[in-house]
């Protein structure tokens, strides 16, 4: 779908075996081994929206300020959507913004794509059974000398024991959107600036669009409950799930959110 685990690995030589989640293989990954980190400086890590809220929270940042510090601008794989891509520091050898000297200095929060390695996953949408499927296949890099090392697992397994579920979980509404966007094709008119800032800022700028629905004309023109409100107000997950649905209606016209009866229809709000 938008690259492998959500990174930008299309040039990694990829195995193309299909794996399930009972398929097995042998993988270790030991600070001893010489390779300890290398895969932390060739790879360009994708971030997801789970991505931002677990970073955000783990380095106490706002969402514009995670943005600023620590990625720059990428496209999804086959769309023109946007999406942050983790920086590399060129004065340390090109390596990944967070790794220090003794490995990842983000471990406890680390991208969904760095908890997966070395599978990889992705999903297509099956336009036959009209659903969207999952992936997985195995990235053999030749620097990578954790493959062969320690007992089969399975991939089941492997997305147990690196915390992959809850990322996931919280990343399948925004799945849903790129994926309904990617099934239109290239037949369909480009996306406007606009629409690609809107689902930017709904993505992974959660602050800000916190800020868009409470201190704009928002709450004014759609007819949002009341405890959808209070819920929204504080919790990030609560509140990408609505921005979600937010960019469902206002990009594909699918009416999760109701316009208030007095708004006249060409009344809209600015996105900052
Ligand atoms: S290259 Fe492979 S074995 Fe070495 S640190 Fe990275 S993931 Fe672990
Ligand atoms: S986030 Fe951590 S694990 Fe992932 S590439 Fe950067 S340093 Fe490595």
């Amino acid at each position: 779908m938008f690259g492998e685990n959500g990174s930008n690995q299309s040039s990694l030589p990829i195995v193309p075996v299909q794996l399930d989640l009972d398929s097995t293989f042998s993988f270790t990954c030991d600070p001893e081994l010489s390779c300890f980190t290398k895969c932390c400086r060739a790879n360009e890590i994708i971030l997801t929206p789970a991505d931002i809220l677990k970073l955000k929270h783990h380095l106490s940042l706002p969402s514009h300020e995670l943005l600023r510090q620590y990625t720059v601008p990428g496209t999804i794989a086959s769309t023109e959507l946007p999406i942050p891509v983790i920086k590399h520091d060129e004065e340390r050898n090109n390596c990944c913004i967070f790794l220090g000297d003794k490995g990842c200095t983000v471990y406890e929060a680390r991208p969904v794509a760095c908890r997966y390695y070395p599978v990889a996953s992705g999903l297509f949408h099956n336009k036959d059974l009209e659903s969207n499927e999952v992936f997985f296949a195995m990235i053999k890099e030749p620097v990578c000398q954790g493959h062969g090392l320690g007992p089969e697992i399975t991939v089941r397994q492997w997305r147990e024991d690196q915390g992959v579920a809850p990322y996931d979980e919280i990343n399948s509404p925004w799945v849903e959107v790129v994926l309904k966007r990617k099934s239109m094709g290239p037949f369909i008119n480009n996306i406007s600036d606009k629409s690609l800032e809107m689902f930017f800022m709904a993505s992974y700028d959660i602050d800000a669009f916190r800020r868009f629905v409470f201190f704009s004309p928002f709450l004014t023109i759609y007819e949002i409950d009341e405890d959808v409100t209070e819920k929204i107000r504080e919790d990030d997950q609560a509140l990408l799930n609505f921005a979600m649905d937010w960019l469902k209606t206002t990009l594909f016209g699918e009416g999760l959110l109701r316009i208030r009866e007095q708004v006249a229809p060409e009344e809209s709000i600015e996105v900052d």
